[in-house]
């Protein structure tokens, strides 16, 4: 392994070399199955025949164009987007490379919203406790986790946490005269696979819509088909006015988006805001494949189906070790009694030339994360599943 890294990842002791589907091989030819997909990235699974197809034709003509000019996959691809989360009232799409860079968007949209229409001093943007938002400043800022504030100070400031779930703390956190926006991931993942109620959520609709305020949904890990509807806000039947997408989108290729409803669609204007990838063609030309495949239907049905047969699985056993599993669709956290780093180490530990090793996620000290890529066969969540209880 470099140590050439800065020490910035808290790494597991394996250097991978290729992928196929849901496997991933290291440098010495062992086999792994993978239920991380990259982060709930790679939901295409590796090496992906079509992905692989799109994103070689693309790089035989251009790889990027500069912002001046679309470029016509570009436009496919946000055209498509936009589509896809229309059925929440989503209207324009802004195209950046990641997570934190489509929440700064989002910050900037509440922002201005609110100052050209109310002026200074209601520039609060509301997050909960336990979420997390991203690594730059602002999005560090914006994540309310007390350990994510040390260090790089000062922060940006304006932003408010509140605990989830608690309907009479949000009620009082949105103040119509100092809040610009709430920005709330539909279910937290970072921190645990914590799904927030229909009625915190509806709540918080409701609250923000009588008082202006922006309700922004961060679906950078749960949107993209991973909790079995294309955006998870979804299935709460609420309309947001800003939703933010990046993992999954473009199957593995840096992608970040941040999409507005009618109220904000307008509110950035010419020269407000810019990326110099944003809207890659790569990643463009890979994402239309991504969404030409998962915004489905039947697709999306077996991506539900697969989460059940994972809960059921791990419910089935009874495991001493095993307290609580949650989640929706593909996007499921299993609390343990025990460390889960331990767990994690092992899974890995145990590849060799002929036994495959395991790789899955945390999401806090003792929960294990499960984002496997849609395209996992039966036969393979059967496989992971054994292997998990065998190393618990
Ligand atoms: C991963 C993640 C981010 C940050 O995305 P990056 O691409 O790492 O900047 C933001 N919000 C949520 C909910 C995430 O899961």
């Amino acid at each position: 392994m470099s140590n050439v890294f800065m020490d910035t990842y808290h790494r597991l002791p394996v250097t991978f070399a290729n992928g196929a589907g849901s496997w991933l091989i290291d440098v010495d030819g062992r086999r792994y199955l993978d239920f991380t997909a990259g982060i709930a990235v790679n939901c295409l699974g590796h090496g992906n025949p079509a992905l692989v197809k799109a994103i070689a034709d693309q790089a035989a003509k251009f790889n990027h164009v500069c912002n001046y000019y679309q470029s016509d996959v570009s436009a496919a691809f946000a055209e498509k987007l936009a589509a896809a989360c229309s059925p929440v009232g989503m209207k324009k799409v802004f195209l950046g490379n990641s997570g934190a860079e489509a929440n700064e968007g989002a910050c900037k949209i509440a922002r201005k919203y609110s100052l050209k229409k109310y002026g200074s001093g209601r520039h609060q943007i509301v997050t909960l406790r336990g979420s997390f938002h991203g690594r730059t400043i602002t999005t560090l800022a914006a994540t309310g986790q007390d350990k994510f504030h040390q260090d790089f100070g000062p922060f940006t400031e304006g932003f408010l946490y509140v605990p989830g779930g608690d309907i009479a703390a949000l009620d009082r956190a949105l103040d119509r005269n100092t809040v610009a926006g709430l920005l709330i991931e539909a279910i937290q993942g970072e921190s645990g696979i914590v799904p927030q109620t229909p009625e915190y959520i509806s709540a918080a609709a409701k609250f923000c819509a009588e008082r202006d305020i922006l309700l922004m949904f961060d679906e950078i890990q749960s949107g993209v088909g991973r909790t079995g509807t294309f955006l998870a806000c979804e299935s709460y039947g609420v309309k947001p006015d800003v939703v933010t997408l990046a993992k999954g989108l473009s199957g593995g290729l840096p992608v970040g988006a941040v999409l507005a409803g009618e109220k904000a669609a307008g509110t950035l204007e010419s020269g407000d805001h810019g990326s110099t990838f944003g809207g890659n063609p790569l990643a463009a030309a890979a994402g239309l494949v991504v969404l030409e495949t998962v915004n489905n239907p039947a697709f999306l049905k077996e991506i539900i189906r697969k989460g059940e047969k994972i809960k059921t699985g791990i419910d089935g056993w009874r495991h001493p070790r095993v307290k609580e599993i949650r989640g929706r669709g593909l996007m499921i956290g299993v609390d343990i009694t025990i460390d889960v780093w331990p767990v994690l180490e092992k899974a890995i530990a145990r590849a060799d030339a002929k036994t495959p090793g395991f790789l899955i996620l945390s999401a806090g000290p003792k929960t294990l994360r499960s984002l496997p890529p849609y395209t996992i066969s039966d036969a393979e969540i059967d496989q992971g599943l054994e292997i998990l209880k065998e190393v618990l």
